[in-house]
């Protein structure tokens, strides 16, 4: 008896909750009593939230799609509504920093929670099909059952297709294969309008160049099909260390430079980061060495005299047949580079392990309680040009010796990346990816608190702007239209007139507070 009262009045509470918003037209449409349309608390706590932890907006209703046509409905109660509409995002695994993929008042997607297919893979036209709130971990597992795996890569698999596509996601394959939003064929996607259309290249192609790095902008991906190539079964990782910035850059800039030749002349991966803190080459992004024998830069007589120490990361593919000449391969490639002699580590392990290796060190932070913390994550894409004044002026200036994180750096091929998506890149031919992937500790000391590590990454910049280096954002979070129309440059009219075009009444990811909302 107390069962069923609780349960009806938690339908009451849904109706009112969803009245309240949609209107009565749109609860017939979404159908109110739909059992993936919830108002339970701990979902819209939970669509509340991100991976950043600093920002917090609570949604009226989260909804789990099961397919294209669930998302199209709600998307199009929205657009019809004679009240105004409300805003719709959807939200892939909520690892957005600053709300992204919040709806405030609005319906959360759960991109990730209802869908009950799995990745199709077409081993002759070699591509998988994968629902937008796929994890890439699944679609990975998925692939690999038939020899093959997408070709572009982002470090860590728990985010979701849809998420990293409406950015660029990028990894160490970028400079070979460019981001994941390069590797594309085909898209499904539910606009703001509500319809659900299928582009690519050739079909609606404005559409699909929108949505990719669109920042949920133009509409919801609900499948993407996206390139595949024969899976190798080992990785040879190797990571080499700099006490000289020049050298460092100038190694990695050779390094991508080889993005033409054949696989066997050039490496599969080509990542960097900087060290100015705690002596050690270990750091929570990847576990290359045991965690009970970390690495310190003192043992190596590697000591860097202005303070920091740069290290290149790379990797070799290859299958066991191979296995006899990797060690000659590598040793190729690495005989023209300018590292410190003593300062060779070298791991191997299979092919998964290495795309999923951040997912161990989240595994260790969480035991920790170091996972769920705030991060105030900056990532910025600088020019080849000016790479060496953000040296001089971040790493070994503002940041003093603590980072409070991995910081990450490495150069990319601009021809690489489809000038007509939307993401926006540096007007270079190569230009770096530097992340300062931090987390804060309140009770650790000062330099690790929200506060100072925000009010850094203000600093860093303010630097920028002074020195007029042209850094672009990448994951952008901005809160005025001003800064959004700085940010696009050029791009901006396209962007604003797509809007226009696919999502009119500015439903869609209000979260990224690009538009203006009437909600
Ligand atoms: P969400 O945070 O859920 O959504 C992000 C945005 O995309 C929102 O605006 C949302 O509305 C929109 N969106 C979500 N799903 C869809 C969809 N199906 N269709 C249209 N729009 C949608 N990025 C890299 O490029 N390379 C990395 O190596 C990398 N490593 C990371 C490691 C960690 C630990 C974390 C937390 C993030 C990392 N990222 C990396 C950033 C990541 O790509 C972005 O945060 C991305 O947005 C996360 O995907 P998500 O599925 O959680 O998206």
């Amino acid at each position: 008896m107390a069962a069923k009262l609780i349960l009806s009045l938690s339908i009451c509470r849904l109706i009112v909750a969803v009245g309240l918003i949609l209107g009565p037209a749109e609860l017939f449409r979404l159908g109110f009593d739909h059992p993936r349309l919830s108002l339970d608390e701990s979902d819209l706590e939970s669509a509340s939230r991100d991976f950043g932890l600093m920002s917090r907006s609570r949604p009226r209703v989260v909804f789990r799609p099961r397919l294209a046509e669930d998302v199209a409905r709600v998307v199009r109660a929205s657009f019809d509504s004679p009240q105004g509409g409300f805003p719709v995002s959807a939200m892939g695994h909520a690892h957005s920093i600053n709300g992204q993929a919040h709806a405030a008042n609005g319906v959360v997607i759960r991109m990730g929670e209802g869908c009950v297919g799995v990745p199709a893979v077409s081993e002759a036209g070699r591509y998988v099909d994968a629902w937008g709130g796929e994890l890439w971990i699944d679609v990975l597992r998925r692939t690999l059952e038939h020899g093959l795996a997408p070709k572009s890569w982002t470090d860590y698999l728990y985010l979701s297709v849809g998420g990293t596509l409406s950015n660029a996601g990028i990894s160490g394959q970028a400079f070979n294969h460019g981001p994941q939003i390069s590797n594309v064929l085909e898209l499904d996607v539910v606009t703001g309008k509500g319809d659900v259309v299928t582009c690519s290249q050739e079909k609606d192609s404005r559409l699909f160049h929108a949505v990719l790095g669109g920042l949920g902008q133009f509409g919801i991906i609900t499948r993407a099909r996206i390139a595949l190539e024969p899976a190798p079964q080992r990785v040879r990782w190797i990571r080499v260390l700099y006490s000289n910035f020049t050298s460092f850059t100038g190694d990695q800039e050779h390094l991508i430079s080889l993005h033409g030749r054949p696989a066997t002349e050039k490496f599969d991966y080509v990542e960097g980061f900087v060290i100015v803190d705690q002596g050690l080459i270990n750091n929570w992004r990847s576990s290359f060495f045991s965690p009970l024998n970390p690495v310190k830069i003192s043992s190596l007589g590697a000591s860097s005299g202005d303070g920091a120490l740069y290290c290149i990361e790379v990797t070799m593919n290859y299958n066991d047949s191979a296995a006899d000449s990797i060690d000659q391969k590598v040793e190729d490639l690495l005989k023209d580079l300018n590292f410190i002699p003593t300062t060779v580590f070298t791991t191997d392990l299979p092919y998964i392990d290495f795309l999923d290796r951040v997912h161990k060190a989240e595994l260790k932070l969480r035991s920790k309680n170091l996972w769920e913390v705030s991060h105030p994550w900056l990532n910025l894409f600088v020019p080849r040009s000016r790479i060496a004044d953000f040296d001089e002026g971040v790493f070994k200036g503002i940041l003093g010796n603590k980072t409070s994180g991995p910081i990450l750096i490495y150069p990319t091929n601009r021809d690489k990346w489809d000038r007509e998506s939307s993401v926006v890149i540096p007007d270079e031919d190569v230009f770096y990816l530097v992340a300062l992937l931090r987390s804060a500790l309140e009770d650790g000391d000062e330099t690790q608190t929200l506060d100072y590590l925000t009010n850094q990454n203000q600093r860093i910049l303010n630097f920028c702007r002074e020195q007029g280096i042209p850094v672009k954002q990448y994951l952008p979070h901005y809160t005025t239209t001003e800064e959004w129309r700085d940010h696009f440059g050029e791009k901006w009219e396209r962007f604003r007139e797509n809007k226009m075009e696919y999502d009119p009444r500015h439903i869609l990811s209000t979260g990224q507070r690009i538009f203006e909302t009437r909600f």
